[in-house]
């Protein structure tokens, strides 16, 4: 049986791994697991690509013609049709998106009634569906019909959870970049709401995502950086092209990595809002967000990489928190998936709350070092992993191997080696609280690994 879901729905160039017969065969696939569990309501959404009207256009037909209603909310950030599936008890979105892939992608993304993407057996379902053209068209045709309150909802939804007055008090000033992406439509009236005075770059959407690309990095923040020093802004964030993935930058222009930003946001929540709580995030995360969860009596477990991994754990043992290292922060009694508006909204309440800037608040996290790199994947990955893990354990090491293999060299310094779930790649983590350390361990596992891959 083939596959068509990768780790964020269905994903692939348009026309090309895209096309809109595979969609239309698809959405009848995806009608038919709705139908089966009494779904008949399905809210609709897309994203700023050019080819994304056209795919929505498709993938309606295709559910009107197996009887089922759409609600097609238009242009909206991923988390905000998300919320709005599960505020208003529909059973079920898509969400037409490739997040932050080059504009030549699209993708479809099923949403299930509790506003999280639908669990990887459910997708093996529907590939079975499709592959298997086990879907009956229905006699009775569905209805599409607008809504056009679904960005409200999500900013109400959004401010009934912060401390607005205390933001409001603070008049911050904040500069965006929204990367030509969808949270243009949400983001600039929700910090409105916040009172915070605003610079925006790159707001308008437009699907070639011109401005600077799609994923928001460390290297291609220059302009939001400068931006931030001119205006003297006390904060800045940059979104991804779908709105669900948030990247800070404090008032000195230090951009942060998504567990750093995670950790400042986890310990204002446990320490103003609510402690004693679990807390979801990958197994690649920074040891930070252990430490501030302990000092609150939190728990962090720990799962495979990926934001839907991450959402449906925190669902099955009702975890409050979520978050990744590459900037996706999950808040659940708003939702339990990552939502770049919702976490702005929570990290101008820590500054507010803590009266602190952020590079302050970041100020005790410094010890901790962190890196990252990549490896041209040639042949199998298991290998890999096989004989670090083995190497690791003759030597003694403690070893994780929730998704790849994860070696404590020391109690302070880890090294972790995984497959890439899109790319024919493996990527390296590592982190100590020894710089040093860290540069001798990340030199010997990269001299490790090339040694595997080239042998
Ligand atoms: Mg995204």
């Amino acid at each position: 049986m083939g596959r068509l879901f990768g780790t964020n729905g269905v994903r692939g160039v348009f026309n090309k791994d895209l096309t809109l017969d595979l969609a239309l065969r698809l959405s009848y696939a995806i009608g038919e697991y709705f139908k089966v569990r009494n779904g008949s309501r399905i809210v609709l959404g897309y994203d700023g690509r050019y080819s994304s009207p056209l795919l929505a256009d498709v993938v309606s037909a295709g559910l009107n013609a197996m009887g089922i209603d759409i609600y097609n909310a238009s242009l909206v950030p991923t988390p905000c049709l998300q919320y709005y599936v599960k505020r208003l008890n529909y059973d079920g979105g898509i969400m037409i998106t490739a997040s932050h892939n080059p504009p030549e992608y699209n993708g479809i993304k099923v949403i299930a009634s509790d506003g999280v993407e639908i669990p990887r057996e459910d997708e093996a379902i529907i590939e079975d569906t499709f592959f298997s053209e086990k879907y009956k068209l229905s006699d009775r045709l569905g209805n599409e019909y607008s809504i056009n309150d679904a960005i409200d909802t999500y900013i109400d939804g959004i401010t009934a959870l912060v401390d607005i007055d205390a933001i409001r008090s603070k008049g911050f000033k904040v500069v965006v970049d929204l990367g030509n992406g969808a949270q243009a439509v949400a983001i600039p009236k929700l910090l409105k709401e916040l009172g915070c005075k605003v610079t925006m770059i790159n707001e308008h959407i437009d699907g070639s995502f011109p401005g600077r690309g799609s994923e928001p990095t460390v290297d291609n923040l220059n302009e939001l950086v400068s931006k931030v020093r001119d205006v003297g802004a006390d904060l800045g964030v940059a979104y991804d092209g779908d709105g669900d993935r948030s990247v800070f930058c404090d008032s000195t222009g230090t951009i942060y990595t998504g567990d750093r930003s995670g950790a400042i946001l986890i310990e204002h929540i446990l320490k103003n809002k609510v402690s004693n709580v679990n807390v979801v995030t990958p197994v690649n995360s920074s040891m930070l967000i252990d430490m501030i969860a302990s000092k609150y009596n939190s728990s962090v477990h720990r799962v495979k990489v990926g934001s839907v991994e991450v959402s449906r754990a925190m669902l099955k043992i009702g975890a409050l928190i979520g978050l990744e290292e590459n900037g996706g922060f999950m808040y659940a009694r708003h939702i339990a998936v990552r939502d770049g508006a919702m976490t702005t909204a929570l990290m101008l309440e820590a500054l507010a709350s803590s009266d602190k800037r952020l590079d302050e608040l970041n100020g005790m996290y410094k010890r901790f070092h962190q890196y990252k790199t990549k490896f041209q994947l040639k042949g199998d990955s298991s290998r890999v992993i096989e004989e670090l893990s083995r190497d690791a354990m003759n030597r003694g090491k403690r070893i994780e191997m929730i998704d790849g293999v994860k070696i404590w060299v020391e109690d302070d310094t880890w090294v972790m080696v995984r497959a890439s779930g899109t790319e024919p790649i493996m990527r390296l983590y590592a982190e100590s609280v020894d710089e040093n350390r860290l540069r001798y361990v990340v030199t010997a596992y990269t001299e490790k690994v090339n040694s595997i891959l080239y042998r």
